[in-house]
């Protein structure tokens, strides 16, 4: 097959702007929830304002990102969870709906915000995911600043990785079942559709409590975790990483957009397929190419916010 270029589909010229974040899918504790729905409240805000001001999705999701990393209460840049070895290992992804881009990193330790170095992969490179000591130093070149990653590490965490190391039946999987570990802290993500229709995902996490050095999990694998397609929707994911990675969850509810499903029923199918196949639980946000939204999780909870411009600011209900 010979493909010369072709011109791009046109644009929704109809529907409305919209904005999505989540701060993970655990069983997370109530005495735990009010630090959660505040810092997605925080996050949506500030993701809006960009919106608001007829900015990019691209740029609403990383701002969203960008404070939920910042943000201890989650599993995302500064306190995310350690790996087995005690060490921080940060995956994220951006994902842009036109030509169906995204840009990843996985494995870094030493950027505070992997959120823009996966953004400075897309807008800077001709490459799609960059892996360990590579993509800290693309990251370093494209001008973000190098952290110590014991900055990025808290007490809880240590605590947390002490913990663990007496419990050798212990399963990454665990976490995310009902009465799983205990205070877990979860990826965050953020969905967006802009003013003029374009349409964009950010996933960031510090992946799952003892997981294996070098282990990747689905947040950075598009697709996986993180998606997004002009015309179709956008999707960011949360939960067990190794069933989403399995069964492709982004992709899947993608596919249930491009069958004419609605993005409720497209989260929910995906999530039910993923549990069907693989006992997985897990959590999404997504939006359609109109801006209408779906969120769905298997977990007991997920904290997420939304706003659309023809509605008020939303945060799930305790
Ligand atoms: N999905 C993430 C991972 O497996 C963890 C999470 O969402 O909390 O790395």
């Amino acid at each position: 097959m010979t493909t010369d270029t072709l011109p791009l589909p046109t644009l929704a010229a109809t529907g409305r702007v919209a904005l999505v974040v989540h701060g993970g899918a655990w069983d997370i504790p109530d005495e735990e929830w009010d630090a959660h729905r505040a810092g997605v409240r925080v996050a949506l805000a500030a993701g809006w304002e960009v919106l608001a001001a007829g900015g990019p999705a691209r740029e609403a999701v990383c701002r969203a990102v960008q404070l939920l990393e910042d943000d201890p209460t989650f599993d995302a840049g500064r306190g995310s969870t350690l790996n087995r070895q005690g060490e921080i290992e940060l995956d994220a992804a951006l994902a842009i709906g036109e030509g169906a881009q995204i840009g990843a990193v996985a494995a870094i330790r030493t950027v505070a915000h992997p959120i823009l170095a996966a953004r400075a992969v897309l807008e800077g490179s001709e490459h799609v995911l960059l892996v360990g000591a590579g993509a800290e130093r693309f990251a370093r070149e494209a001008g973000l600043p190098e952290v110590d990653p014991a900055s990025l590490l808290v007490e809880r965490e240590r605590r947390r990785w002490a913990a663990l190391r007496q419990r050798p039946e212990y399963s990454t999987r665990q976490p995310f079942e009902p009465g799983g570990l205990d205070r877990p802290r979860g990826t965050v993500g953020a969905v967006a559709r802009d003013r003029a229709g374009r349409l964009a995902a950010a996933t960031s996490t510090g992946g799952t409590p003892g997981k294996l050095p070098g282990r990747v999990g689905d947040s950075a694998i598009p697709g996986a975790g993180t998606a997004a397609e002009e015309g179709c929707g956008a999707v960011s994911c949360t939960g067990w990483g190794e069933g989403i990675l399995r069964v492709s969850l982004a992709r899947r509810v993608l596919e249930g957009l491009e069958a004419g499903l609605l993005p409720p029923a497209a989260a929910g199918r995906a999530l039910a397929r993923l549990g069907e196949l693989t006992g997985g639980r897990a959590g999404l946000i997504c939006l359609d190419a109109a801006g209408r939204i779906g969120l769905a999780h298997t977990t007991p909870r997920m904290a997420w916010a939304s706003r659309t411009e023809d509605g008020l600011p939303e945060v799930v209900p305790p």
